[in-house]
């Protein structure tokens, strides 16, 4: 669908803003995008510097913002556990003043706002698979808990600035995604998993290797982004955005070491403080609402995934790494007129 609003991304050089950027701008539409490089890199958005419907800036969202724009995106924070807890206090405060920040200018502007947020404010969950009606399992004073606290006291601020300024809020809650331009020494478990198959050292399984996640590929996940910005305002908030096909950490380091064809061992490392032993959303709210489910199978998402660290680790990023996208979706005519059902079973690799 075309369109031609102005719409601000924060948080716009990392994997997930350069990705809707990119969604964004084919669709029409003029993106200010607002990144302070902690994590984000310029070579994400470089194809988009010459793009005269493309504005770049070079600021922390803990600082006020005064910018004129109809969507608000509100992206920026580092997602992966080696980054956020690299400096915990800006990652509170990137989460707090940051939102309150993004919150005020889009009162001031009239903008309709969304936010990232994240599986991880169901912390280690009692309910499986996930609801959005669940409040979760978080350790308020844990490590991770100025990632997961800092996005449920975003989230607060979002339904607060709903109810007490009648701002239009839609929010997020995404589950593990990966794909091209994650950092290769971003530290989650997709990219670290593929970089050292690629190298040939060990792949690291933290713990038994026995805890699961679902693993989103980019594409469908910023069609979510986009179905939930566009929906009207009867839709019920939060959303959970996420692949709902659930994998050990064991299964997806079998499945990258057949895909890349590398002899890699699997050596185990201690489990992280706070690790949560299992995730996988419930989607019904978005099937319903939102017409939008996954159409992209581990495997495929994996091929692209490697295709593009191998140009990366080989110092072969090019445009085209830009646009390394498009992996081929894995529903057919037969799975949307439910011949055949889109949820394999744990375990079961795309
Ligand atoms: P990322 O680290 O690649 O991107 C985050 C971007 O925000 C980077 O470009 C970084 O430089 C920028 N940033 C960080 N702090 C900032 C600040 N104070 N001011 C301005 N810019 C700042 O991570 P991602 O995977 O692209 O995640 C994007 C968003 O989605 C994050 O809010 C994250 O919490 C959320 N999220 C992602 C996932 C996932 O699996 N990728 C899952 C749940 C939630
Ligand atoms: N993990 C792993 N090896 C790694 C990195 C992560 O086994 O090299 C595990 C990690 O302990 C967790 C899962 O993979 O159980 C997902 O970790 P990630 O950091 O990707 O995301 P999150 O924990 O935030 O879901």
């Amino acid at each position: 669908m075309r369109s031609d609003k102005t719409i601000l991304v924060t948080g716009g050089a990392g994997f997930l803003g350069s990705h809707l950027c990119d969604r964004l701008l084919d669709a029409g539409n003029h993106v200010i995008c607002v990144d302070n490089f902690h994590t984000g890199r310029r070579s994400n958005v470089a194809h988009l510097l010459h793009n005269d419907r493309f504005e770049l800036i070079r600021q922390d969202i803990t600082d006020p913002l005064r910018v004129e724009a109809q969507e608000i995106y509100n992206l920026a924070c580092p997602a992966s556990p080696v980054h956020y807890q690299a400096d915990p206090v800006r990652t509170v405060q990137t989460n707090v003043i940051g939102a309150i920040n993004m919150l005020d200018l889009a009162k001031r502007t009239g903008a309709r706002i969304f936010q990232a947020s994240t599986s991880e404010v169901y912390g280690d969950p009692h309910v499986h698979p996930q609801v959005e009606d669940y409040h979760g399992n978080v350790s308020p004073t844990g490590p991770r808990a100025c990632y997961d606290e800092g996005k449920r006291c975003a989230e607060t601020l979002f339904f607060d600035y709903q109810r007490q300024y009648g701002l239009e809020i839609r929010v997020a809650r995404i589950f593990n995604t990966y794909g091209p331009r994650m950092r290769p020494d971003d530290g989650r478990v997709v990219s670290n998993f593929i970089v050292q198959a690629l190298k040939g050292e060990p792949l690291t399984i933290y713990g038994t290797g026995e805890q699961t996640r679902s693993f989103c590929y980019v594409d469908d996940l910023i069609s979510g982004f986009v179905a939930l910005m566009a929906a009207d305002d009867s839709v019920p908030l939060p959303v959970n955005l996420g692949n709902p096909i659930e994998f050990t950490m064991r299964q997806l380091a079998e499945a990258v070491l057949e895909l890349t064809g590398s002899r890699s061992k699997l050596e185990t490392r201690p489990l992280p403080q706070d690790d949560p032993t299992q995730r996988r959303p419930d989607i019904s709210r978005a099937k319903a609402h939102l017409n939008w489910e996954p159409a992209v199978a581990l495997r495929e998402g994996l091929k692209q995934t490697i295709a593009y660290f191998d140009a990366e680790l080989s110092g072969r990023r090019i445009e085209s790494a830009n646009r390394f996208t498009k992996a081929v979706p894995i529903v057919t005519a037969a799975h949307l007129n439910g011949a055949v059902p889109i949820v394999a079973q744990k375990g079961q690799v795309g």
